[in-house]
């Protein structure tokens, strides 16, 4: 058996995070090494998808829930706006493989993508 992953563990509460959102599908809590005023990681709480393209393939709807949490959450903190980003791979910068949506907002006007 694999070991959880850090998001199972604050999903079960084994670790403390910052919940701004929670329903049967989904959690959504505050990246603890922010790279922008709103940073928001909107996880499924269904283990099973390493990765966005897991996720896509496996549970569209899911996916879809993702983003509509990630909308929702950008309402409330940034009027709307986000930038919506799932690392996807090592090599990529992925390092929890439990897929997760970063979702970044605020203050992003003058950002470029790398
Ligand atoms: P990624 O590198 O795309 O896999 O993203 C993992 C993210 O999880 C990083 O941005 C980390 O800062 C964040 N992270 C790791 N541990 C925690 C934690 N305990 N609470 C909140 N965010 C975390």
């Amino acid at each position: 058996m694999t070991e959880p992953s850090v998001f199972t563990r604050i999903i079960d509460r084994e670790i403390p995070a910052e919940i701004v959102h929670e329903d049967d599908l989904v959690i959504a809590l505050r990246d603890i090494a922010p790279q922008a005023p709103v940073h928001v990681l909107v996880v499924p709480k269904d283990p099973q998808y390493a990765d966005v393209a897991e996720l896509a393939a496996g549970d569209p709807a899911l996916l879809a829930h993702v983003v509509a949490t990630a909308k929702r959450i950008a309402e409330a903190e940034a009027g709307g706006e986000f930038r919506l980003i799932f690392n996807t791979g090592a090599g990529a910068g992925q390092t929890v493989f439990h897929v997760h949506a970063h979702v970044l907002a605020g203050g992003l006007e003058e950002s470029r993508l790398a």
